[in-house]
Protein backbone atom coordinates (compact mmCIF):
# COMPACT_ATOMS: atom_id res chain seq x y z
CA UNK A 1 0.00 0.00 0.00
CA UNK A 2 1.22 3.81 -0.94
CA UNK A 3 1.04 6.51 1.02
CA UNK A 4 -1.34 9.51 -1.38
CA UNK A 5 -1.57 13.07 -0.56
CA UNK A 6 -4.68 14.16 1.10
CA UNK A 7 -7.21 16.08 -1.68
CA UNK A 8 -9.91 18.68 -1.09
CA UNK A 9 -13.09 18.42 -2.87
CA UNK A 10 -16.50 20.08 -3.23
CA UNK A 11 -17.78 17.53 -0.43
CA UNK A 12 -14.91 18.61 1.49
CA UNK A 13 -11.46 17.52 2.66
CA UNK A 14 -10.79 13.58 2.01
CA UNK A 15 -8.43 12.34 4.44
CA UNK A 16 -6.22 9.60 3.38
CA UNK A 17 -4.35 6.97 6.62
CA UNK A 18 -0.83 5.87 6.18
CA UNK A 19 -1.43 3.50 3.27
CA UNK A 20 -3.51 5.71 1.70
CA UNK A 21 -7.03 4.51 2.80
CA UNK A 22 -9.64 7.02 2.27
CA UNK A 23 -11.71 7.41 5.33
CA UNK A 24 -15.57 7.34 4.34
CA UNK A 25 -17.64 4.89 6.52
CA UNK A 26 -18.44 5.47 9.61
CA UNK A 27 -20.28 2.69 12.09
CA UNK A 28 -22.36 4.76 14.85
CA UNK A 29 -22.76 2.58 17.79
CA UNK A 30 -26.12 3.97 19.17
CA UNK A 31 -26.05 2.19 22.41
CA UNK A 32 -23.73 -1.55 23.99
CA UNK A 33 -27.34 -3.17 25.16
CA UNK A 34 -28.60 -6.09 23.61
CA UNK A 35 -31.82 -8.38 23.62
CA UNK A 36 -30.04 -10.76 22.75
CA UNK A 37 -27.16 -12.88 24.04
CA UNK A 38 -25.75 -14.68 20.96
CA UNK A 39 -22.92 -17.34 21.53
CA UNK A 40 -20.05 -15.72 19.40
CA UNK A 41 -21.26 -12.11 20.55
CA UNK A 42 -21.82 -11.68 23.88
CA UNK A 43 -21.39 -14.93 25.27
CA UNK A 44 -21.66 -14.07 29.38
CA UNK A 45 -24.96 -13.28 30.70
CA UNK A 46 -23.96 -10.25 32.42
CA UNK A 47 -21.84 -7.60 31.31
CA UNK A 48 -20.61 -3.97 32.25
CA UNK A 49 -22.53 -1.70 30.35
CA UNK A 50 -21.19 1.80 29.38
CA UNK A 51 -21.99 4.31 31.82
CA UNK A 52 -25.32 6.13 30.92
CA UNK A 53 -24.05 9.83 31.49
CA UNK A 54 -21.69 8.67 29.31
CA UNK A 55 -23.93 7.82 26.41
CA UNK A 56 -24.09 10.15 23.55
CA UNK A 57 -27.29 12.42 23.19
CA UNK A 58 -28.47 12.27 19.59
CA UNK A 59 -27.43 16.30 18.97
CA UNK A 60 -23.49 15.07 20.01
CA UNK A 61 -23.76 12.14 17.67
CA UNK A 62 -24.96 14.04 15.19
CA UNK A 63 -22.33 16.96 15.74
CA UNK A 64 -19.51 14.13 15.35
CA UNK A 65 -20.33 12.94 12.76
CA UNK A 66 -20.42 16.23 11.62
CA UNK A 67 -16.43 16.41 12.23
CA UNK A 68 -16.43 12.56 9.96
CA UNK A 69 -18.47 14.16 6.72
CA UNK A 70 -16.35 17.11 6.57
CA UNK A 71 -13.10 14.43 6.30
CA UNK A 72 -14.64 12.53 3.73
CA UNK A 73 -17.43 10.08 5.44
CA UNK A 74 -20.51 10.11 3.21
CA UNK A 75 -22.34 6.79 4.80
CA UNK A 76 -23.20 6.01 8.11
CA UNK A 77 -24.42 3.09 9.51
CA UNK A 78 -26.46 2.87 12.92
CA UNK A 79 -25.44 -0.74 14.66
CA UNK A 80 -24.77 -1.41 18.62
CA UNK A 81 -25.67 -3.70 20.80
CA UNK A 82 -29.04 -3.41 19.34
CA UNK A 83 -29.97 0.04 17.74
CA UNK A 84 -33.25 -0.38 18.19
CA UNK A 85 -33.12 -0.76 22.21
CA UNK A 86 -32.44 3.30 21.63
CA UNK A 87 -35.54 5.29 22.09
CA UNK A 88 -36.79 7.09 19.02
CA UNK A 89 -33.83 6.27 16.38
CA UNK A 90 -35.98 8.06 13.78
CA UNK A 91 -35.07 11.44 15.57
CA UNK A 92 -31.82 10.56 15.02
CA UNK A 93 -31.92 9.43 11.32
CA UNK A 94 -33.40 12.97 10.84
CA UNK A 95 -31.06 15.09 12.51
CA UNK A 96 -27.87 13.07 10.80
CA UNK A 97 -30.21 13.79 7.17
CA UNK A 98 -29.82 17.23 7.58
CA UNK A 99 -26.21 16.91 7.13
CA UNK A 100 -25.65 17.54 3.25
CA UNK A 101 -22.43 15.05 2.83
CA UNK A 102 -24.38 11.85 4.27
CA UNK A 103 -25.47 10.15 0.96
CA UNK A 104 -26.58 6.44 3.06
CA UNK A 105 -27.77 5.60 6.43
CA UNK A 106 -28.01 1.88 7.24
CA UNK A 107 -28.98 -0.08 10.21
CA UNK A 108 -27.93 -3.14 11.22
CA UNK A 109 -30.59 -4.82 13.51
CA UNK A 110 -31.35 -8.14 14.78
CA UNK A 111 -35.11 -7.33 13.69
CA UNK A 112 -36.74 -8.47 17.24
CA UNK A 113 -38.22 -4.84 17.35
CA UNK A 114 -37.92 -3.41 14.15
CA UNK A 115 -42.19 -4.26 12.91
CA UNK A 116 -42.59 -1.78 15.90
CA UNK A 117 -40.30 0.75 14.37
CA UNK A 118 -40.11 0.17 10.56
CA UNK A 119 -43.00 2.33 9.54
CA UNK A 120 -40.95 5.51 11.14
CA UNK A 121 -37.97 4.45 10.76
CA UNK A 122 -38.68 4.88 6.76
CA UNK A 123 -40.37 8.10 7.20
CA UNK A 124 -37.70 9.41 8.71
CA UNK A 125 -35.55 8.66 5.82
CA UNK A 126 -33.16 5.05 6.60
CA UNK A 127 -31.86 4.41 3.26
CA UNK A 128 -31.31 0.24 3.92
CA UNK A 129 -31.80 -2.11 6.61
CA UNK A 130 -29.71 -5.25 7.20
CA UNK A 131 -31.24 -8.09 9.61
CA UNK A 132 -29.03 -10.55 11.16
CA UNK A 133 -30.57 -14.26 11.42
CA UNK A 134 -28.03 -17.27 11.63
CA UNK A 135 -30.68 -19.97 11.46
CA UNK A 136 -34.57 -20.86 10.00
CA UNK A 137 -35.26 -23.06 13.17
CA UNK A 138 -36.60 -21.78 16.12
CA UNK A 139 -34.71 -23.68 18.64
CA UNK A 140 -31.35 -22.90 17.07
CA UNK A 141 -32.32 -19.90 17.14
CA UNK A 142 -32.92 -19.99 20.88
CA UNK A 143 -29.76 -21.97 21.34
CA UNK A 144 -27.86 -19.36 19.78
CA UNK A 145 -29.20 -16.63 21.39
CA UNK A 146 -30.34 -17.53 25.12
CA UNK A 147 -33.75 -15.83 23.74
CA UNK A 148 -36.66 -17.54 22.55
CA UNK A 149 -37.34 -14.06 19.76
CA UNK A 150 -37.66 -16.17 16.42
CA UNK A 151 -41.06 -15.47 15.34
CA UNK A 152 -40.47 -11.37 16.08
CA UNK A 153 -37.63 -11.61 14.09
CA UNK A 154 -39.84 -12.69 11.14
CA UNK A 155 -42.22 -10.16 11.84
CA UNK A 156 -39.39 -7.73 11.56
CA UNK A 157 -38.41 -8.88 8.32
CA UNK A 158 -41.48 -8.96 6.80
CA UNK A 159 -42.27 -5.22 8.10
CA UNK A 160 -39.46 -3.80 6.06
CA UNK A 161 -41.16 -4.46 2.08
CA UNK A 162 -44.16 -3.66 3.76
CA UNK A 163 -42.92 -0.28 5.37
CA UNK A 164 -40.99 0.71 1.76
CA UNK A 165 -37.70 -0.69 1.89
CA UNK A 166 -36.24 -2.49 -0.56
CA UNK A 167 -32.62 -4.06 -1.39
CA UNK A 168 -32.87 -5.78 2.44
CA UNK A 169 -29.98 -7.94 3.32
CA UNK A 170 -29.57 -10.46 5.75
CA UNK A 171 -26.75 -11.03 7.81
CA UNK A 172 -25.64 -14.56 8.47
CA UNK A 173 -22.70 -15.42 10.57
CA UNK A 174 -22.03 -18.97 9.50
CA UNK A 175 -20.47 -21.53 11.68
CA UNK A 176 -19.08 -25.11 10.75
CA UNK A 177 -21.37 -27.63 12.82
CA UNK A 178 -23.81 -25.24 13.84
CA UNK A 179 -25.74 -23.96 10.67
CA UNK A 180 -23.70 -24.62 8.14
CA UNK A 181 -26.92 -26.69 6.62
CA UNK A 182 -28.83 -24.04 6.60
CA UNK A 183 -27.13 -22.38 3.55
CA UNK A 184 -30.10 -22.98 0.63
CA UNK A 185 -32.35 -22.42 3.26
CA UNK A 186 -31.48 -19.46 4.03
CA UNK A 187 -31.07 -18.28 0.35
CA UNK A 188 -34.26 -19.38 -0.81
CA UNK A 189 -36.02 -17.69 2.62
CA UNK A 190 -34.37 -14.07 1.64
CA UNK A 191 -35.55 -14.24 -1.85
CA UNK A 192 -39.08 -14.57 -0.83
CA UNK A 193 -38.52 -11.57 0.92
CA UNK A 194 -36.31 -9.53 -1.51
CA UNK A 195 -33.53 -9.74 0.44
CA UNK A 196 -29.78 -10.81 -0.46
CA UNK A 197 -28.47 -13.35 1.74
CA UNK A 198 -24.65 -12.32 2.97
CA UNK A 199 -22.98 -14.92 4.65
CA UNK A 200 -20.27 -13.91 7.53
CA UNK A 201 -17.31 -16.16 8.11
CA UNK A 202 -17.31 -16.53 12.00
CA UNK A 203 -14.44 -13.78 13.49
CA UNK A 204 -12.24 -13.95 16.30
CA UNK A 205 -13.46 -10.51 17.25
CA UNK A 206 -13.80 -9.12 21.20
CA UNK A 207 -15.59 -11.57 23.61
CA UNK A 208 -16.05 -13.67 20.92
CA UNK A 209 -14.46 -16.26 23.41
CA UNK A 210 -15.91 -19.23 21.75
CA UNK A 211 -14.19 -18.83 19.01
CA UNK A 212 -11.83 -21.62 17.16
CA UNK A 213 -10.18 -21.70 13.58
CA UNK A 214 -12.34 -25.51 12.71
CA UNK A 215 -15.38 -23.53 13.39
CA UNK A 216 -14.71 -21.16 10.92
CA UNK A 217 -17.23 -22.14 7.72
CA UNK A 218 -15.15 -20.58 5.14
CA UNK A 219 -15.66 -18.97 1.99
CA UNK A 220 -14.47 -21.90 -0.18
CA UNK A 221 -16.76 -24.39 1.68
CA UNK A 222 -19.41 -22.25 1.48
CA UNK A 223 -19.24 -22.30 -2.17
CA UNK A 224 -18.77 -25.85 -2.49
CA UNK A 225 -21.93 -26.40 -0.72
CA UNK A 226 -24.01 -24.26 -2.71
CA UNK A 227 -22.39 -25.63 -5.95
CA UNK A 228 -23.45 -28.88 -5.22
CA UNK A 229 -27.30 -27.73 -4.76
CA UNK A 230 -27.28 -24.72 -7.61
CA UNK A 231 -24.77 -25.95 -10.08
CA UNK A 232 -21.99 -23.45 -11.81
CA UNK A 233 -22.10 -20.00 -8.88
CA UNK A 234 -20.28 -17.30 -11.17
CA UNK A 235 -18.34 -14.23 -8.81
CA UNK A 236 -20.23 -10.73 -9.69
CA UNK A 237 -17.78 -8.12 -10.15
CA UNK A 238 -16.25 -6.46 -7.39
CA UNK A 239 -17.96 -2.42 -5.85
CA UNK A 240 -15.53 -0.44 -4.26
CA UNK A 241 -14.16 -1.01 -0.78
CA UNK A 242 -17.06 -3.01 0.22
CA UNK A 243 -16.45 -6.01 1.84
CA UNK A 244 -19.05 -8.72 0.84
CA UNK A 245 -18.21 -10.54 -2.57
CA UNK A 246 -21.10 -10.60 -4.11
CA UNK A 247 -22.07 -14.40 -6.49
CA UNK A 248 -24.70 -14.81 -8.92
CA UNK A 249 -26.83 -18.63 -9.21
CA UNK A 250 -27.45 -19.89 -12.56
CA UNK A 251 -31.18 -19.19 -11.91
CA UNK A 252 -30.44 -15.39 -11.27
CA UNK A 253 -30.29 -15.33 -7.81
CA UNK A 254 -27.42 -14.03 -5.72
CA UNK A 255 -26.03 -13.65 -2.66
CA UNK A 256 -23.14 -12.61 -0.98
CA UNK A 257 -19.87 -14.02 1.21
CA UNK A 258 -17.92 -11.70 4.08
CA UNK A 259 -14.55 -13.75 4.01
CA UNK A 260 -13.37 -11.29 6.33
CA UNK A 261 -11.26 -14.15 8.53
CA UNK A 262 -9.58 -16.15 5.35
CA UNK A 263 -9.27 -13.29 3.50
CA UNK A 264 -9.26 -10.05 5.00
CA UNK A 265 -10.43 -6.77 3.65
CA UNK A 266 -8.12 -4.40 5.68
CA UNK A 267 -6.02 -3.02 1.91
CA UNK A 268 -9.26 -1.60 1.31
CA UNK A 269 -10.94 -0.65 4.82
CA UNK A 270 -12.10 2.77 5.04
CA UNK A 271 -13.80 2.27 8.13
CA UNK A 272 -14.47 4.18 11.65
CA UNK A 273 -16.37 2.63 14.35
CA UNK A 274 -17.43 5.03 17.12
CA UNK A 275 -18.88 3.47 20.12
CA UNK A 276 -22.05 5.00 21.86
CA UNK A 277 -19.94 6.79 24.70
CA UNK A 278 -17.80 8.53 21.67
CA UNK A 279 -14.54 6.38 21.52
CA UNK A 280 -13.27 6.34 18.03
CA UNK A 281 -11.50 2.59 16.68
CA UNK A 282 -10.41 2.94 13.34
CA UNK A 283 -10.37 -0.96 13.01
CA UNK A 284 -12.77 -3.94 14.73
CA UNK A 285 -9.88 -5.71 16.09
CA UNK A 286 -7.96 -2.21 17.34
CA UNK A 287 -7.58 -2.76 21.08
CA UNK A 288 -6.95 0.95 21.71
CA UNK A 289 -8.95 4.17 20.46
CA UNK A 290 -9.58 7.82 20.74
CA UNK A 291 -12.16 9.27 23.24
CA UNK A 292 -13.47 11.97 21.39
CA UNK A 293 -16.68 12.58 23.91
CA UNK A 294 -14.26 14.63 26.14
CA UNK A 295 -12.83 16.93 24.14
CA UNK A 296 -16.29 17.35 22.28
CA UNK A 297 -18.01 17.92 25.95
CA UNK A 298 -15.12 19.96 26.87
CA UNK A 299 -15.98 22.51 24.14
CA UNK A 300 -13.26 22.38 22.01
CA UNK A 301 -14.03 24.05 18.91
CA UNK A 302 -14.66 22.45 15.65
CA UNK A 303 -11.47 22.86 13.80
CA UNK A 304 -9.85 21.48 16.55
CA UNK A 305 -12.04 18.43 16.81
CA UNK A 306 -11.52 17.95 12.88
CA UNK A 307 -8.06 18.34 13.28
CA UNK A 308 -8.59 15.61 16.23
CA UNK A 309 -9.84 13.11 13.97
CA UNK A 310 -7.66 14.22 10.54
CA UNK A 311 -4.56 13.31 12.42
CA UNK A 312 -6.20 10.23 13.97
CA UNK A 313 -6.76 8.62 10.88
CA UNK A 314 -3.61 10.00 9.38
CA UNK A 315 -1.65 8.25 11.47
CA UNK A 316 -3.60 5.18 11.35
CA UNK A 317 -1.91 1.64 10.33
CA UNK A 318 -4.06 -0.85 11.18
CA UNK A 319 -4.66 -3.78 9.66
CA UNK A 320 -6.16 -5.73 12.48
CA UNK A 321 -7.67 -8.91 10.64
CA UNK A 322 -4.71 -9.23 8.42
CA UNK A 323 -2.38 -9.47 11.27
CA UNK A 324 -5.07 -12.13 13.41
CA UNK A 325 -4.72 -14.38 10.13
CA UNK A 326 -0.84 -13.99 10.13
CA UNK A 327 -0.62 -15.10 13.73
CA UNK A 328 -2.73 -18.38 12.57
CA UNK A 329 -0.60 -19.52 10.03
CA UNK A 330 2.61 -19.16 12.31
CA UNK A 331 0.40 -21.34 14.55
CA UNK A 332 -0.16 -18.51 17.42
CA UNK A 333 -3.75 -17.85 16.99
CA UNK A 334 -6.28 -19.68 19.68
CA UNK A 335 -9.34 -19.23 21.20
CA UNK A 336 -10.67 -15.27 21.24
CA UNK A 337 -8.41 -12.22 20.77
CA UNK A 338 -9.27 -10.64 24.18
CA UNK A 339 -9.66 -12.39 27.51
CA UNK A 340 -12.25 -12.11 29.61
CA UNK A 341 -10.87 -10.37 32.36
CA UNK A 342 -9.12 -7.65 30.43
CA UNK A 343 -12.91 -7.50 28.57
CA UNK A 344 -14.26 -6.77 32.12
CA UNK A 345 -11.96 -4.31 32.95
CA UNK A 346 -12.97 -1.93 29.33
CA UNK A 347 -16.18 -2.78 27.96
CA UNK A 348 -15.38 -0.88 24.70
CA UNK A 349 -12.90 -3.84 23.63
CA UNK A 350 -16.06 -6.00 23.23
CA UNK A 351 -18.18 -6.68 19.60
CA UNK A 352 -21.27 -5.45 21.24
CA UNK A 353 -19.83 -1.66 22.39
CA UNK A 354 -18.65 -1.08 19.25
CA UNK A 355 -20.59 -2.34 16.57
CA UNK A 356 -20.11 -4.88 14.07
N1 LIG B 1 -27.61 -6.09 17.19
C1 LIG B 1 -27.41 -5.79 15.81
C2 LIG B 1 -27.47 -7.05 14.97
O1 LIG B 1 -27.67 -8.13 15.54
O2 LIG B 1 -27.36 -6.93 13.76
C3 LIG B 1 -26.14 -5.01 15.51
C4 LIG B 1 -24.89 -5.34 16.25
S1 LIG B 1 -24.20 -6.94 15.88
C5 LIG B 1 -22.72 -6.89 16.85
C6 LIG B 1 -23.65 -6.70 14.22
C7 LIG B 1 -23.26 -7.92 13.44
O3 LIG B 1 -22.05 -8.44 13.95
C8 LIG B 1 -24.28 -9.06 13.46
O4 LIG B 1 -24.62 -9.40 12.14
C9 LIG B 1 -23.53 -10.17 14.11
O5 LIG B 1 -23.93 -11.41 13.63
C10 LIG B 1 -22.09 -9.84 13.76
N2 LIG B 1 -21.12 -10.51 14.62
C11 LIG B 1 -21.01 -10.44 15.95
N3 LIG B 1 -20.00 -11.22 16.40
C12 LIG B 1 -19.45 -11.81 15.31
C13 LIG B 1 -18.38 -12.74 15.11
N4 LIG B 1 -17.68 -13.23 16.13
N5 LIG B 1 -18.09 -13.11 13.85
C14 LIG B 1 -18.80 -12.62 12.80
N6 LIG B 1 -19.82 -11.74 12.93
C15 LIG B 1 -20.16 -11.35 14.16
Amino acid sequence: MTNTADTHSAAGESVVDAFGRPLRSLRLSVTDRCNLRCAYCMPEEEYVWLPREDVLTFEEMAELSGYFTELGVDKVRLTGGEPLLRRDLPRLIRLLLQNRHIKEIALTTNGILLADNAEALYQAGLNRVTVSLDTLRPERFRQLTRRDEFARVLEGIESAGRAGFTGLKLDTVAIRGFNDDELVGLIEFGRHFQAEVRFIEYMDVGGANKWAPEKVFSREMMLAVLGKYYGKIEPLPERGSAPAQRFLLPDGGTFGIIPSTTTPFCSTCDRSRVTADGMWYRCLYATTGTDLRKPLREGLSSHDMRALIRAGWQSRRDRGAEERKALEHAGLREGGLIGIDRLREDPHLEMHARGG
